[in-house]
């Protein structure tokens, strides 16, 4: 009887595990924004289910976006990738299986990141198109991390605003959220999701997103142009 409960325990910590595993809830507090730029960025893919529905969205809103891909996922469907590429958006390192990184050796965390290269490699040969940005899974961080990143010449990056949450589960829900949040913040670098989990809330609020957001004077830049805006900004602040 004792033994039932146990497992039945275990079974409910590995349950909540599983569901919040790829659910940002919390807002990371990045100090430096540039004044009305977004960025838009996309984690865990690609997905059949999403990332080609989110890729005709961005197309008819003329809108670049920086996927943040799962090196498994990328070998598991090459097309969508080549498409991505095609499309002109930006690629960048999600490791290779998504693991708690943060709890893994630095042999490790170096095999995740390298992981995602080769697929990179694979299949796009000598001229694949790198980039600097590393996105770790949930934004977790530790000094195994941080000493990778410093060795590859990698840049981390995190987010300002988490599309998805569990508070809103309607798309306008989710549009009013973001659109508040990055009205707070003055803009910001926006994060959702094309994998893994149902994206589907996700891809109905994409276009009722950008939208509000164009709407409201924002502009849509690449991850390159909106981190040389932070800079910028940046070294103003520090004078
Ligand atoms: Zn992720």
């Amino acid at each position: 009887m004792k033994q039932g409960l146990y497992i039945l325990l275990a079974l409910s910590l590995v349950l909540v595990m599983f569901t919040t595993a790829y659910v940002h809830s919390e807002e990371p507090a990045l100090a430096i924004i540039p004044d009305r730029l977004v960025t838009l960025t996309f984690d865990d893919g690609p997905d059949p289910r999403f990332t080609p529905r989110i890729l005709d969205l961005l197309r008819a809103a003329d809108v670049p976006a920086t996927f943040f891909m799962v090196g498994r996922n990328m070998l598991a469907h090459p097309e969508i990738v080549q498409q991505i590429a095609r499309d002109g958006h930006a690629m960048a390192n999600h490791t290779t299986t998504h693991p708690h990184l943060e709890t893994l050796s630095e042999a490790d965390v170096r095999a995740e990141l390298n992981g995602y290269d080769h697929a990179l490699q694979t299949l796009f040969g000598p001229l694949a198109p790198h980039t600097p940005w590393f996105r770790p899974p949930r934004g977790r961080q530790s000094a195994a991390i941080d000493a990778v990143v410093a060795e590859q010449h990698k840049q981390l990056v995190l987010w300002n605003v988490c599309v998805e949450n569990s508070k809103t589960t309607t798309p306008e829900q989710m549009r009013d959220r973001v659109v508040k949040l990055i009205r707070e913040r003055g803009g910001g670098i926006l994060l959702a999701h094309d994998g893994e989990l149902d994206r589907s809330l996700t891809v109905q609020a994409l276009p009722l997103l950008l939208d509000a957001l164009q709407r409201e004077g924002y502009r849509f830049v690449t991850l390159d142009e909106y981190e040389q805006a932070r800079s910028l900004k940046q070294k103003r602040h520090a004078r």
